[in-house]
């Protein structure tokens, strides 16, 4: 252990700083997997690892507390691990910049290593008393979930779950998003154009801000593939175009930023599409206020043999983009301000007649991602498209009563004399996944002041971990204490 850094509280930074040792990339989680396994060992702790590398690890309840709940600690063993490239072989090398932990040229790890560093100490350390407590510990959450997703959740005994995977001090998550996935597709009618003179052009829109399909939804950011149908409408109208290729968007669980197109059209319709596409770019500028933003066209070589959809077909590809839901759909009725449901036409794609779009759904609400997806389906069909919905994940939905919440929010006004921030997040997180398999699951997730995760900016203050392990230190001992701490 590297004392120099000087990093307190000692029990949490000593587990931290194992870790950093060992590499713990996702799909590389064996060996810090066997770590922590060893870490139960030492202390004489009973613990499970299956053959994923998840590992259960059991502390019985301190005298006094054996007839409490149990209480599952959670948090995820694999990290995103990024290192520029000039410092290749070298791990995680830590710098302290004050009140800053860093890493030289790499990504952290504190998400998720401050969680399991966390669990760790408090299944091993001496300041209860706790109720009994499982410390469960995941893999491969960054990349699939498939960690939560495949853990046999019949070995968990406890009905009240704190995850260490959030990033914000006196924040604390209370539901999550599900989500599924939409694959609408068709074979759209095709012909040549038959032009008298024509010419193929091409529209690029770019520049719009895209974001994350369920964090930045409700920022009102646009869709670049529904402002491109916007203007395909006015060209269709007025000169008539033969579309032959489209793209847009890059995920479907990110907002489409640009898009572009290749069309046929006649040479005389040439100025009256370059007044349109002026407009449409006047009109990006005045509703996004944001200079980026760029729509413009471009004269290609002619390609003869191109071929394109048929006025018909394009009118149906139009409609359905155009009036699919796209965005906020529901608000939550009980966490103010927060998105519940919501759409993202994330990718198109169009060449040849062979047409895809992808959408990500989420939802914090049961049922209502069921019902969107019934809705969407309608619209397609009704244009001609089929629809495939795949990588359903479910939601974690908001308890309007919740024992555990309300013990956390009482013990952090104590400590603080503030109150807690409780809200929920619109995208998924492992908690959705215990929230389904444990019916009746009381859970909250929290973490220390986090930043940049996921790239080599990440940092993680050292006070803040300090103050959320007084306070993860004094919640368990109320969990341990009141009576009425019963789901
Ligand atoms: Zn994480």
């Amino acid at each position: 252990m590297d004392q120099t850094l000087n990093l307190e509280p000692r029990r949490v930074f000593d587990f931290f700083q194992a870790m950093c040792a060992i590499p713990h990339g996702s799909g590389n989680t064996r060996a810090v997997s066997d770590y922590c396994a060893g870490v139960a060992r030492e202390h004489g702790l009973w613990y499970r690892q299956d053959e994923l590398g998840n590992l259960l690890i059991r502390r019985p309840a301190d005298p006094g507390c054996e007839d409490r709940e149990p209480v599952i600690l959670q948090a995820h063993l694999d990290m995103v691990w990024i290192q520029h490239p000039e410092a290749a072989g070298q791990g995680i090398r830590l710098v302290r910049d004050g009140d800053l932990l860093r890493a030289e040229s790499s990504t952290l790890g504190a998400d998720d290593g401050i969680g399991v560093a966390y669990v760790l100490a408090l299944l091993t350390q001496k300041e209860g008393p706790f109720p009994p407590l499982e410390g469960l510990l995941t893999v491969d959450e960054e990349t699939s979930m498939e960690g939560a997703e495949r853990f046999d959740c019949s070995l968990l005994q406890g009905r009240r779950l704190i995850n260490l995977d959030s990033e914000e001090e006196g924040i604390l998550l209370a539901g999550a998003a599900g989500g599924v996935q939409l694959d609408v597709q068709a074979d759209l009618e095709v012909r040549r154009p038959g032009l008298q003179q024509p010419v193929m052009v091409q529209l690029t829109l770019s520049g719009m801000e895209g974001g994350h399909s369920g964090m930045d939804i409700q920022k009102g950011r646009g869709n670049a593939i529904r402002e491109m149908a916007g203007l395909l409408a006015d060209l269709q109208t007025q000169v008539r175009p033969t579309l032959c290729v489209w793209s847009g968007g890059s995920f479907p669980n990110a907002i489409a930023a640009q898009s572009q197109c290749t069309l046929a059209l006649e040479e005389t319709a040439l100025e009256q599409l370059d007044r349109l596409v002026r407009q449409a770019q006047e009109h990006l500028q005045s509703r996004f206020d944001r200079p980026a933003i760029s729509m413009t066209w471009s004269q290609l070589p002619l390609s003869p043999e191109g071929e394109g959809l048929t006025q018909a077909a394009l009118s149906r590809l139009l409609e359905l983009v155009r009036q699919v839901p796209d965005g906020v759909q529901q608000v939550d009725p009980l966490v103010p301000g927060m998105v519940a449901v919501s759409t993202n036409l994330g990718v198109l794609s169009l060449d040849g007649g062979t047409c895809r779009l992808e959408f990500a759904l989420r939802s914090n609400l049961p049922g209502e991602k069921e019902k969107l997806t019934e809705q969407v389906r309608a619209l397609a069909e009704r244009e001609g498209f089929s629809l495939r919905a795949h990588g359903a994940y479910p939601e974690w939905t908001f308890r309007a009563d919740s024992p555990l919440r309300e013990a956390a929010c009482r013990v952090y006004r104590q400590l603080t004399d503030r109150s807690m921030e409780v809200t929920t997040i619109h995208a998924g997180t492992e908690c959705s996944i215990f929230a389904d398999r444990l019916p009746g699951l009381d859970c909250i997730s929290l973490g220390p002041d986090t930043w940049d995760v996921h790239s080599t900016q990440e940092r993680v203050s050292i006070s803040s971990v300090g103050r959320v392990w007084t306070f993860l230190s004094a919640l368990l001992r109320e969990l341990g204490s009141s009576a009425d701490s019963h789901p």
